[in-house]
């Protein structure tokens, strides 16, 4: 996973934990909340029901209280009539009986029962001076002995001894029924138990019953309670009112409340219980709608962060397009070439930069839209080559880059070549010349920087424009010294022209009839500072690259015009001298005024000036062709010099922009064949045709000169008659005419 994904996922899983755990929190809070809300319902619950069962007994306590006022001193003669006047409260307050029992422990009852009682627990509290209520009895009154209840009280004689136990009966069930209190709408249930643990009073539960102990029957039997049981027994002994849980097959909640009896007399226990699912009952629906509302908010979360997660991704995808896609090809552009070749892991192989020569000739030709189609064309034909991990980039117009493995160089040239082969022959379907494929190569050997790969391959690019054969150089055998004495040349050259370093040298031009002098071609010549001659090969394609070009061509053409106004002026026969004029310099629009004022300020006639301008320079360009106009409406003649290197086309000579037409030397060294014969017989018959001047450059044999002659050709220039010379030795060939 990238470094920023991973960064986007880690918040997300943030986000989304924090939903989670807040969730939890919050339910658990509410939980805990509810929880403690609970047991303060229980405790007010238990209290009410403490008070409850107060008030129900306390108000029969009373009745045995009102009622004993009328037993002090009775006998066992007159208690039965005494008891007699109470049956009337027992339908009221739903008694079993009223019962007396003498200190000598013989009771007599309101049901006419007689017996001894001086065993019950209730008789020895009665006469110790305490009231009692007991828990759940045999009846020792009735031969069924069913269940009952008793409270008593102890009777006072007048000198405040106790003098006999009154009591009151309950069925037990009647009882437990008066004492029933009903709490948490039927969920919750109650029990009444005694310091013993013995239940009481059992309410509103099934399970709990009356013949049983709290500790031993009911909490005894899940061992999860023993800690309960032990504070229970701990809130018995000292009386105390607390709560917890505790299990009755399921968890409960409980509040156990202490009641004071008779007067103090007694301590009873209130236990109110709610089932903990009654708690989960009301908790469940908050939790449920807030898990609901958790996975809502998540979900929306989830969503919006895909959603904008596509969105970013979109727009990334649009991004990766705008920087790495070229517009034209709708391929890979540089950016892209150098994002592959950074994640490529080896990059041993070969990086290859290769543009077209001429490539503007498709444009002119055929047109901005065939250039284009070309240029999708070329890269079509680059794509299909390529092989494994192998990458290309368009880089601009007519340039491109490649990164091709490793091979033999053999075969890897083999491939160039394809590549030339594929380019060639769609340039040719577009009737357009002069296309060639340039390579400059650079062999990697894997730990290059980037950059500095590319701008070695652009080098010997550069060095493969400039030279006409091989169509391809490697950087890696480029000769380097001489690279670095090109660099030191053109350091020199601003220099070398102050220091009037270059000499004008002239080759004279010669009728082809009569042999006679007709002119002249001023060609540079640099002597260096130590006198050695620097030829113009070596420097003018530097200067024709850099643009200086301009300023040298300037140079000649003024001393030119100094030179021929000089031998004017010293009265000698001048003939025409023709400057070669470099594309540089025709990129200045004012070279056209600027030549005049050149040509005024030496007072020379333009019909002795002359410029040659190669097929290359003028082609199709029509603001080139509007200078070259220019010059021809001052009188200044144009010549189309170097007619027949490379892409020389017939559709030049008719382009009807220059005079003078200069048979390169390539064409008069074909003289003697038989193609170069017909091929120089057409030319110079069309030339002609169209009114064209016709010189014929390198001339160096008879035979040559005899064909020229033979086919009416105008000037010959050429070392047959003589090479280009130092201005003192041209002067002489002026004067001894
Ligand atoms: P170019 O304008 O075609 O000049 C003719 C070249 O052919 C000259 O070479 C000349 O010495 C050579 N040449 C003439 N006759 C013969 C022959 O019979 N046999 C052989 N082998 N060579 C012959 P150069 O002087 O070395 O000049 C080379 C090129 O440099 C010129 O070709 C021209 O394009 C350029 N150049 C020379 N001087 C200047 C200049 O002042 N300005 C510009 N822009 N270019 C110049
Ligand atoms: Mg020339
Ligand atoms: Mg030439």
């Amino acid at each position: 996973m990238k470094k920023n994904n991973m960064k986007k996922f880690i918040i997300m899983l943030f986000v989304l934990l924090s939903i989670v755990v807040t969730v939890l929190v919050s339910s658990y809070m509410i939980f805990n909340e509810l929880e403690k809300q609970l047991q303060q319902n229980l405790e007010d619950v238990a209290n009410q029901n403490s008070l409850a069962l107060h008030n129900k007994i306390h108000s029969q306590h009373l009745l045995l209280d009102s009622l004993s006022e009328n037993l002090h001193g009775v006998t066992p003669e007159t208690i039965e009539e005494a008891l007699q006047s109470f049956t009337i409260f027992l339908e009221e307050y739903d008694l079993k009986r009223f019962a007396y029992v003498f200190l000598d422990g013989t009771s007599y009852s309101t049901d006419g029962g007689v017996a001894n009682l001086s065993y019950r627990e209730f008789f020895q509290r009665g006469i110790n001076g305490k009231a009692t209520i007991t828990g759940m009895l045999n009846d020792a009154l009735e031969e069924s002995h069913g269940h009952v209840n008793v409270m008593t009280i102890p009777i006072y004689d007048n000198s405040g001894k106790v003098e006999g136990v009154f009591g009151l009966t309950y069925h037990s069930q009647t009882f437990n029924d008066t004492l029933q209190i009903e709490c948490f709408d039927g969920n919750g249930y109650n029990c009444v138990f005694n310091s013993d643990g013995q239940i009481m009073v059992a309410m509103g539960s099934e399970t709990l019953q009356l013949s049983e102990n709290i500790f031993s029957d009911i909490l005894g039997a899940d061992p999860r309670n023993a800690g309960t049981i032990e504070k229970l027994k701990n809130q018995v002994e000292e009386k105390a009112a607390g709560g917890g849980t505790f299990y009755l097959a399921e968890e409960n909640y409980y509040y156990c409340m202490p009641v004071n009896l008779m007067n103090g007399d007694v301590t009873w226990y209130v236990l109110t219980i709610i089932p903990a699912d009654f708690l989960k009952s009301r908790v469940v629906p908050i939790q449920k709608n807030l898990y609901l509302m958790a996975f809502i908010v998540c979900a929306l979360i989830l969503i919006g962060v895909s959603l904008i997660v596509m969105i970013s991704k979109e727009r990334q995808k649009m991004m990766m397009r705008y920087a790495y896609e070229d517009p034209l090809t709708k391929g890979a552009n540089y950016a892209k070439f150098c994002f592959d070749m950074n994640k490529k892991s080896g990059r041993q192989g070969y990086m290859v930069a290769m543009d077209i020569t001429h490539f503007n000739n498709i444009n002119i030709v055929a047109g901005k839209s065939a250039g284009d189609i070309m240029i999708r064309d070329i890269w079509k034909i680059l794509t299909d080559l390529l092989v494994g991990e192998e990458f290309a980039g368009h880089v601009r117009e007519d340039l491109f880059i490649m990164f091709l493995k490793p091979d033999e160089k053999d075969r890897f040239l083999e491939r160039l070549s394809q590549i030339s082969m594929c380019v060639n022959r769609r340039a040719k379907e577009l009737s357009v010349n002069g296309i060639h494929c340039r390579y400059g190569i650079y062999d990697m050997q894997g730990t290059e920087d980037l950059e500095d790969a590319y701008s070695k391959a652009q080098i010997a690019r550069e060095q493969a424009r400039i030279q006409k054969k091989p169509y391809y150089v490697f950087y890696n055998e480029m000769d380097h010294a001489k690279l670095q004495q090109d660099q030191q040349l053109e350091e020199r050259f601003e220099e070398a022209l102050a220091a009037e370093e270059f000499e004008v040298w002239y080759q004279p031009k010669y009728s082809a009839d009569s042999a006679e002098i007709v002119g002249s071609e001023a060609l540079v010549r640099w002597r260096d500072r130590d006198g050695s001659m620097i030829s113009p090969g070596r420097f003018i394609p530097l200067l024709e690259q850099n643009g200086m070009i301009a300023k040298l061509d300037e140079y000649m053409f003024r001393s030119v015009c100094r030179q021929q106004s000089q031998w004017l002026a010293k009265g000698y026969t001048i003939f025409p001298v023709s400057i070669n004029l470099s594309r540089a310099s025709l990129y200045y629009a004012d070279i056209v005024e600027k030549y005049k004022n050149i040509m005024n300020e030496n007072g020379v006639n333009p019909n002795f000036i002359q410029l040659e301008v190669t097929e290359s320079t003028i082609e199709g360009k029509s603001d080139i062709l509007r200078l070259l106009e220019k010059f021809r409406s001052m009188g200044i003649r144009i010549l189309m010099d170097d007619f027949g290197t490379g892409y020389s086309s017939l559709a030049t000579l008719n382009m009807r922009c220059f005079d003078t037409l200069k048979l390169d030397k390539s064409l008069i060294d074909h003289i003697g064949d038989e193609n170069g014969d017909t091929l120089l017989y057409y030319v110079i018959s069309m030339g002609q045709h169209l009114g064209l001047h016709i010189t014929a450059e390198g001339v160096e044999n008879r035979m040559q000169l005899e064909f020229l002659q033979k086919n009416h050709c105008d000037d010959i220039q050429g070392f047959l008659f003589a090479r280009p010379m130092p201005t003192d030795q041209f002067e002489k060939i002026l004067t001894e005419r």
